[in-house]
């Protein structure tokens, strides 16, 4: 994912929300900002014991925790991300012999830093050595520094492509997600003003509250890069199990690589394989389906995805690259015969979509975007994000 797709097809102003956890409490706020300040830059045991006690604390304290924790396999967790304003991606946790790897890290280092401290109570006290970045988005990426200033050794793992984008693109991604929110906020008082009902305006307060933390906390936030990059796979190997961080080609961006544990047969896929919709806006419509094939043939049993909840089998994952496929088989087709993408919209529709109606896929979408999502009342219909993926592809044809 990324800023445009949540601010266009999940943002707070176009939806309308009820359940979803509070953000941090002020006083916990104060408390991260003194965290990430570099409190622990050289700590001794005692110290990073009582940062450990307060990591729990401040979780217990504000009731408020970002993420919920499921066991995939003996060693292998899932943090499947609750909705936020500005999204945060799934994390998944590879527990060692001796230290841990974390797949992706959410959008903002506060995000990181309190599932950091989920990770050290609900499941090992051993550090984190290494964190492996799918891909360069902001939602991916931005939580970084949160490891770096929590473990006295680490490594951040990607692609050599992603470390690239990451370089060329991260700045400024990330000053265009911040930039983004007066505008948002602007639209939420408006709704708040007009709200139906004392909880609308709570949840647009809400919402306003969580977009202005984010644009306070990333307005001066550092990026860390990858540390070690690899072309087609790297290898960690643990006498609890091993991970093989592969490139398997072109999908949602040009670096996304996948986690396979051949012992635990789990694969955490990032981007290239989630529950929502896909954004293609930097992806590859032609070469996509035929990642996802390539990574079919490895042999696990359940994807941590980087959205929305884990995934038992792969019916998911090949309902998504066949829809992929077909989309991208009917635009190239429409594009071809001279149609513009404004008459395109108007005639791939949802029922026309074999890929949306086999298995159910179009409702489970649906289904992911209400609870993944924030949200008061309906939602915009799935046609809308057909529409967006339609002008993503419209767009980047000619990529392979
Ligand atoms: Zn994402
Ligand atoms: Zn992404």
């Amino acid at each position: 994912m990324d800023d445009h797709t949540h601010f266009h097809n999940h943002s707070s102003s176009q939806s309308y929300n009820h359940a979803h956890p509070h953000e941090a409490h002020p006083s916990r706020r104060d408390f991260l900002r003194a965290l990430m300040g570099g409190a622990l830059a050289g700590a001794s045991i005692l110290e990073l014991a009582y940062h450990r006690a307060a990591w729990a604390r401040a979780d217990t304290d504000s009731g408020s925790k970002l993420f919920d924790i499921e066991k995939a396999a003996d060693g292998v967790y899932f943090a499947q991300a609750r909705p936020q304003a500005m999204i945060n991606c799934n994390a998944s946790i590879f527990v060692g012999a001796k230290e841990v790897v974390v797949v992706d890290a959410h959008s903002k280092p506060s995000a990181a830093t309190s599932l950091i401290g989920q990770i050290k109570r609900e499941i090992t006290e051993k550090p984190v050595r290494y964190v492996i970045n799918t891909h360069f988005h902001w939602d991916h990426t931005q939580g970084n520094h949160a490891y770096r200033v929590a473990e006295q050794k680490l490594d951040f793992i990607a692609s050599t492509t992603t470390k690239q984008l990451m370089s060329d693109l991260a700045v400024a991604r990330m000053k265009a997600s911040v930039e983004q929110v007066p505008d948002e906020v602007e639209k939420l008082r408006a709704r708040a003003a007009q709200a139906a009902s004392a909880a609308e305006k709570a949840f647009c307060a809400d919402q306003i509250r969580q977009l202005q933390a984010y644009q306070a906390e990333l307005q001066n936030c550092a990026l860390e890069l990858p540390t070690i990059t690899f072309e087609k796979s790297y290898v960690l190997q643990d006498s609890a199990h091993d991970l093989h961080i592969e490139f398997h080609g072109h999908a949602h961006t040009a670096g996304d690589v996948i986690v396979f544990c051949p012992q635990k047969r789990v694969a955490a896929t990032g981007d290239m394989v989630h529950g929502f919709l896909p954004f293609i806006a930097d992806g590859y419509p032609r070469a996509w389906p035929g990642t996802i094939q390539s990574v079919g043939q490895l042999e696990f049993t359940k994807i941590l995805p980087g959205h929305a909840s884990l995934q038992n089998g792969r019916t998911i994952m090949s309902n998504m690259g066949n829809y992929i496929e077909e989309l991208t088989g009917k635009v190239e087709e429409g594009k071809k015969a001279g149609f513009t993408l404004v008459d395109l919209q108007k005639r791939i529709t949802v029922a026309s979509l074999k890929s949306l109606q086999s298995n159910g896929y179009g409702e489970y979408i649906m289904r992911n975007n209400y609870r993944f999502t924030p949200n008061f009342g309906k939602l915009p219909p799935l046609q809308t994000g057909v529409d967006t993926n339609i002008g993503e592809i419209y767009n980047n044809l000619a990529r392979v």
